[in-house]
């Protein structure tokens, strides 16, 4: 029997007022055929449109350091326990970095964003990330988010101190899962970075990559646990299958599936900024516009390693579908531009974008 209005209204009305759905209502939501897309879609646009209107935020992720990685997950082609080949190459200079700083400022960026591989940053990796946090943030009025594994509240206060204003690190799923997936670290380090973060006062940006095998409840606790950090910001990916990864093909992603997916996160996440991440174009298809529903942001131009479809056609869904983009250029301009001076910038690495199908773990940058 399908559900009646009022239950899709009720959803709408709870996100609104920032009510915590049930685990019964959730499991509803992504489980029973009974409910409909189009009026979950709607009931989820209402809260996105309340906290978030019609804008979408648009990234554009590429990593400061790739590959070389000691850790084993299993997602990763940058993982010991992968065969992928990928481009690996280490740390660009501070010098490099402070340059695309500037130009990211220059283009009209909003958010400069450094990602790093690995399992954690050492101590002097720390302080040189703290340094040129204290750089940037003295030269362009721009926020700075860090991404670079494993942190400790003495890590994750220095980089507060030195300015940051948000860190970086995925759950990807759920504790149960965690050992499945990887077994050089676990979920717990983890949740404590996160944790050590909120402590020293920085938000926090984490997300998960759905179709490894999680339950409905696993993707709900997961929502919940992103709920109670308070996470500023949600990327969510849907698995891509790469060729010598150990997690090979992604479970049970539809593309209805996947929007009931970002509606749940909206809906229990009604704030945050709910990003579409790795597999957009992949899992979607032909539903791609739809995600703009329950989701307030979206990367651009790829995910590190792997390609996403092209700048142009990107902002072009964006328009079409009826929503704005977050910048101080008109649509017009930057559809002219093809999207060169759109509001999120991350370190760039020439030459990386065109290495095709190489990285789909670090698919939001990471580690
Ligand atoms: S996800 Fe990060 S920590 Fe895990 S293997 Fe890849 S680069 Fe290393």
């Amino acid at each position: 029997m399908a559900m009646d209005k009022q239950w899709y209204q009720s959803l709408a009305e709870a996100g609104i007022e920032l009510e915590m759905l049930t685990t019964g209502t959730c499991m509803q939501l992504l489980t029973e055929k009974s409910v409909e897309l189009l009026p979950l879609l709607d009931a989820a646009f209402k809260v996105r449109e309340h906290f978030h209107g019609r804008e979408v935020t648009v990234h554009i992720i590429n990593n400061v350091s790739n590959g070389l990685c000691s850790e084993d997950c299993n997602y990763c082609p940058q993982s010991k326990s992968s065969s992928a080949e990928i481009v690996a190459y280490t740390e660009k200079s501070e010098e490099e970095i402070i340059t695309e700083a500037n130009q990211a400022y220059e283009a009209g960026a909003h958010r400069y964003c450094m990602v790093y591989a690995g399992r954690r940053p050492s101590r002097e990796r720390t302080e040189r990330i703290a340094r040129l946090v204290k750089t940037i943030k003295a030269h362009y009025p721009i926020e700075v988010c860090v991404s670079a594994g494993i942190m400790d509240e003495v890590s994750t206060r220095l980089l507060k101190e030195a300015g940051l204003d948000r860190l970086n690190h995925n759950l990807n799923t759920s504790a149960e899962r965690y050992g499945r997936i990887c077994t050089t670290h676990s979920f717990t380090d983890r949740l404590n970075t996160l944790k050590a973060a909120r402590r020293t006062g920085l938000e926090v940006c984490s997300g998960i990559i759905a179709g490894m095998g999680e339950s409905a409840e696993e993707l709900i606790d997961l929502a919940m646990l992103l709920r109670e950090l308070e996470a500023k910001s949600i990327p969510i990916n849907f698995l891509l299958p790469i060729k010598g990864n150990r997690l090979g093909e992604p479970q049970n992603l539809s593309p209805e599936y996947c929007l009931k997916i970002l509606c749940l996160f909206r809906f229990l996440n009604p704030q945050a900024e709910i990003r579409i991440a790795a597999g957009r174009e992949y899992h979607l298809r032909s539903l791609e516009a739809m995600s703009l529903y329950p989701a307030n942001s979206l990367f651009m131009d790829g995910y590190l390693n792997t390609k996403g479809k092209s700048r142009r056609d990107t902002l072009q869904m964006i328009i079409d579908a009826g929503f704005t983009i977050k910048s101080d250029k008109s649509a017009e301009e930057l559809l002219l531009h093809e999207g060169e001076d759109i509001v999120e910038y991350t370190s760039t690495t020439p030459g990386l974008k065109s290495d095709a199908d190489l990285h789909p773990a670090r698919q939001n940058g990471l580690s």
